[in-house]
């Protein structure tokens, strides 16, 4: 019950890493606003087991990519559960495609959801963390953001764009003690990933030296590492959390 009286903001937690951020948080007692974009179904289903095992939830629909829906969202959770401590900008999608062949609306859709994204919920989430002298940003970046990849040019510009985001922040918030911070998955085994190729799920295996691929949980251990009072030091770092596959 290491989060009782916290909220917590976690964006596309109907499925994948969110989901599983989301009821690590549940079990420690924190009050957690589930947000998804359009699996209703599966969003219910979190709040459902959060409130199964004692912890209080609420779900949210709004597109991140939509800044007047991301105020929506904020409001709504707000009056549900009083301020938000701890956001998690996670929501993200991919468009894979060659450059030569990627279209201006794979590019555009990706930095909308994934970098835009984050910079919506940190406008309407920020000046009460500011004015509270007190808050949590994480932003789920990737290992792909720092080292980039064939076919995801889209995606990994988005992904170290919100990591410039976020060591900018970190200057800015920090004399406030908001706290910002970003996480850099590896290869985690999510809807995300279901569909790549056996040939290429073997040269990512190949590249992790612990020799598995990382599950969502793996990724929720380090958000609620980041977000607790014992990290309270740490700002404007990029936790890697990829088995090993890049220091
Ligand atoms: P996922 O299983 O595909 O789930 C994506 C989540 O984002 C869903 O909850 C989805 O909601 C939500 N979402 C998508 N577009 C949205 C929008 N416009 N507004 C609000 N919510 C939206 O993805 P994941 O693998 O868990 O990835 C989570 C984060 O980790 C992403 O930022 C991803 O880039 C990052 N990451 C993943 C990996 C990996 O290997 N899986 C590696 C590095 C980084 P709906 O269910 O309603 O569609």
């Amino acid at each position: 019950m290491q989060y009782k009286g916290k909220t917590v903001l976690i964006t596309g937690a109907s499925r994948g890493i969110g989901k599983a951020i989301a009821l690590a948080f549940g079990r420690e007692g924190a009050n957690v606003i589930v947000n998804y974009r359009k699996n209703q179904a599966e969003a219910d289903g979190v709040v459902k087991q959060i409130e199964s095992d004692g912890g209080h939830a609420i779900a949210i629909a709004a597109d991140v990519s939509d800044f007047d829906a991301c105020e929506g969202l904020v409001g709504e959770a707000e009056k549900a559960f009083g301020a938000i401590d701890i956001l998690i900008n996670n929501s993200g999608i991919t468009r894979d495609q060659l450059f030569i062949r990627m279209k201006p609306e794979e590019f555009n859709d990706v930095i909308d959801v994934n970098l835009r994204g984050a910079f919506n919920m940190i406008k309407h989430v920020a000046r009460g963390m500011l004015k509270r002298r007190d808050g949590r940003i994480i932003t789920m970046a990737s290992v792909v953001g720092l080292i980039g990849n064939a076919g995801q040019a889209n995606y990994a510009a988005s992904k170290a764009g919100v990591i410039g985001m976020t060591k900018s922040l970190a200057k800015e918030f920090g004399k406030k003690n908001v706290t910002v911070n970003a996480i850099a998955p590896g290869f985690i085994e999510t809807d995300m990933t279901a569909d790549l190729p056996e040939s290429i799920r073997e040269t990512y295996m190949s590249q992790i030296p612990l020799g598995r691929l990382g599950t969502a949980e793996d990724v929720a251990h380090a958000v609620l590492f980041l977000a607790h009072p014992n990290a309270g030091y740490i700002s404007g770092q990029v936790i890697g959390v990829n088995g090993g596959m890049i220091g």
